[in-house]
C-alpha cells in the first residue's frame, strides 16, 4: 500500500470543502484543506450572507415610511454606505473565523494557499512551492461570475464580487441578467436609493420560477421605481466624462454610474491541473462527476458549484455529507436533489419548493391550482400597495401537493417549512386538516378550500 501525507486533501475552503474537511477530520482522518482567498467561500465572503445583510439594510426606508401609519413620527434619516460595508466586513470576518475554528477544532490542517493538482495523488501548494500527497482529494473550488468576455466594454463592468466593496454607492446602476443575483441586487440598490435599471434578455425575469410569481414580482418592482427592460441585451459599454454609456440591442442608449453583470456563474477550474490528474470536465469547464460526486479518477471527488449541478450552498453541504458517507462510512449515498426549497431575496421575496405550474402541467394529467392574492395585514395601516401571492399546485389524482409558491414577506421562511411538508409527501387533505394559525399570512396555505382553477393536459380549464 502506498503511503500518503494525508488521508484527504480538500481544495477550496467554501461551504462544501470546509464541511468535507471538518467532518472527515472529526472521524480521525488526517486532513488538509487549502484556500487561496478567504475561508467561508462565496456564500460567506461575497454571496448569500453579506447579500442578506444588504437586503436588511435596503428595507429600512420602507420601514420608516410604513411607521407613520402606526402613529410613529420618524425623524430625518440618512444612509451611510461606508458604515454598512464596515459593519458587514466585521461580521464576515467573524464568520470566517468560525469556519477556521471548526476546522482547527477537528484537527484539520488549514492551509492559506492556492493548491493545484500535479497528478491524481499529488498537490502543489503555490505559496511555498511544496508538493504533498493524499489518498483522496476533494475539489470544491466553487464558481466565479461569468465575465461576458464577448461584450465590448465588459472590463468596465462589475460583478457581485465587487458590489460588496464599492468605494461609493453609485447614483445609478444598470444590472444585466434576470436571475437570482440580478433581481436581488436590483432590489438592494433601489432600496438604498440608487436609480436602478435591470436589463434582461428573456420575456420575464427569473426564468425558472412560477410564471405567476415572476409577473407579480416584476410588477411590484416596477411599482417601487425599478426600471425593467426585458427582451433586450447590452451590446456595448463605454466610458465618458459622466460615467458609463450603454448601447442595447434594441438601439437604446442608457447611462449609469455602474454596470453590474449578473449573467450566471462559471465553474472555477482554470489552472487547477485537472488535465495532469486526468480529471474530465464538460464544455462549461465543470468537473464531471457520477451520482456519488466521484470524478472519472477513482480517488478524486468534486462537489459544490465546481460541478455545476445545483448552485446552492445547502446543496454543496449536502453533497459533502454524502461524500463522507460514501468514502468514510461504507455507506454509498447519492445526493438527493428532489424538492429543494429556494428563495429569491427580492422585495417582495419569493419562496418556492417543488414544481412551477408550468412544469407540473407537463408532468401531470390533471392539476388543481389553489391561489390566493391578498393584502397583508401590515399593509392596511402602512398604506403600502402590496399584494401577497400564495399558490399550491396539487396533483388531482394523488392529491399530493407538488409545488408551493409564495410572493411576499417571509416567503423564504415559509418555503423552508413547506419543504418539509412536500418532502413528506403531504396531500392537500393534510393541508386542509391543519389548523390555521391566526392572524398570519401563512394561514392562507391551509385555508384555500376550493381550487381556483384546474390544468388538464397542460391547459387551463
Ligand atoms: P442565474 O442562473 O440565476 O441567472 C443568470 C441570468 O443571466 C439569467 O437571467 C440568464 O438568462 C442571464 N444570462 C446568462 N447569460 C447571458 C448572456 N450571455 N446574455 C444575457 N443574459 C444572460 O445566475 P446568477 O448569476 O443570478 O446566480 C448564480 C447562481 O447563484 C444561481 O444559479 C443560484 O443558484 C445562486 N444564487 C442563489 C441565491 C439564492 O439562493 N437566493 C442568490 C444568488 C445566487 P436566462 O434566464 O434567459 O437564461
Amino acid at each position: 500500500m502506498p503511503s500518503y501525507d494525508y488521508d484527504l486533501f480538500v481544495i477550496g475552503g467554501g461551504s462544501g470543502g470546509v464541511r468535507s474537511a471538518r467532518v472527515a477530520a472529526s472521524l480521525g482522518k488526517k486532513v488538509a484543506i487549502a484556500e487561496e482567498y478567504r475561508y467561508g467561500g462565496t456564500c460567506v465572503i461575497r454571496g448569500c450572507v453579506p447579500k442578506k445583510l444588504f437586503v436588511y439594510a435596503s428595507q429600512f426606508h420602507e420601514h420608516f415610511e410604513d411607521a407613520a401609519g402606526f402613529g410613529w413620527t420618524v425623524g430625518e434619516s440618512s444612509f451611510d454606505w461606508k458604515k454598512l460595508i464596515a459593519a458587514k466586513d466585521i461580521e464576515i470576518a467573524r464568520l470566517e473565523g468560525l469556519y477556521k475554528k471548526g476546522l482547527a477544532g477537528a484537527q484539520a490542517e488549514i492551509l492559506e494557499t492556492r493548491a493545484e493538482l500535479v497528478d491524481a495523488h499529488t498537490i502543489k501548494l503555490l505559496k511555498t512551492g511544496e508538493t504533498v500527497t493524499a489518498k483522496t482529494i476533494v475539489i470544491a473550488t466553487g464558481g466565479k461570475p461569468n465575465p461576458h468576455a464577448a461584450l465590448p466594454g465588459h472590463e468596465l463592468c462589475i460583478s457581485s464580487n465587487e458590489a460588496f466593496h464599492l468605494e461609493e454607492l453609485p447614483k445609478s446602476i444598470l444590472i444585466a441578467g434576470g436571475g437570482y443575483i440580478a433581481v436581488e441586487f436590483a432590489n438592494i440598490f433601489h432600496g438604498l436609493g440608487v436609480e436602478t435599471t435591470l436589463i434582461y434578455r428573456g420575456t420575464e425575469i427569473l426564468s425558472r420560477f412560477d410564471e405567476d410569481l415572476r409577473r407579480g414580482l416584476h410588477e411590484a418592482m416596477v411599482a417601487k421605481g425599478i426600471r425593467i427592460l426585458c427582451q433586450d441585451v447590452m451590446e456595448k459599454v463605454a466610458k465618458d466624462e459622466n460615467g458609463l454609456v450603454i448601447q442595447t440591442m434594441k438601439g437604446q442608449t442608457l447611462n449609469a454610474g455602474v454596470v453590474m453583470l449578473a449573467l450566471g456563474r462559471d465553474p472555477y477550474t482554470q489552472g487547477l491541473g485537472l488535465e495532469k490528474a486526468g480529471v474530465a470536465v464538460n464544455e462549461r469547464g465543470a468537473i464531471v462527476v457520477d451520482d456519488y460526486s466521484r470524478t472519472n479518477v477513482e480517488n478524486i471527488y468534486a462537489l459544490g458549484d465546481v460541478t455545476d449541478r445545483v448552485q446552492l450552498t445547502p446543496v454543496a453541504i449536502h453533497e459533502a455529507m454524502c461524500f463522507i458517507e460514501t468514502e468514510y462510512k461504507n455507506n454509498p449515498t447519492k445526493p438527493d436533489y428532489d424538492l429543494i426549497p429556494t428563495a429569491v431575496f427580492s422585495q417582495p421575496e419569493i419562496g418556492t419548493v417543488g414544481l412551477s405550474e408550468e412544469e407540473a402541467g407537463k408532468r401531470y394529467k390533471e392539476l388543481e391550482v389553489y391561489r390566493a392574492q391578498f393584502r397583508p395585514l401590515k399593509a392596511t395601516l402602512s398604506g403600502r400597495a402590496e399584494k401577497m401571492i400564495m399558490k399550491l399546485i396539487v396533483d388531482a389524482a394523488s392529491r399530493k401537493v407538488v409545488g408551493a409558491h409564495i410572493l411576499g414577506h417571509d416567503a423564504g421562511e415559509m418555503a423552508q417549512i413547506l419543504g418539509i411538508t412536500l418532502k413528506a409527501g403531504c396531500t392537500k387533505d393534510d393541508f386542509d386538516r391543519t389548523m390555521a394559525l391566526h392572524p398570519t399570512a401563512a394561514e392562507e396555505l391551509v385555508t384555500m378550500y376550493a381550487p381556483t382553477y384546474r390544468i388538464r393536459d397542460g391547459q387551463r380549464v
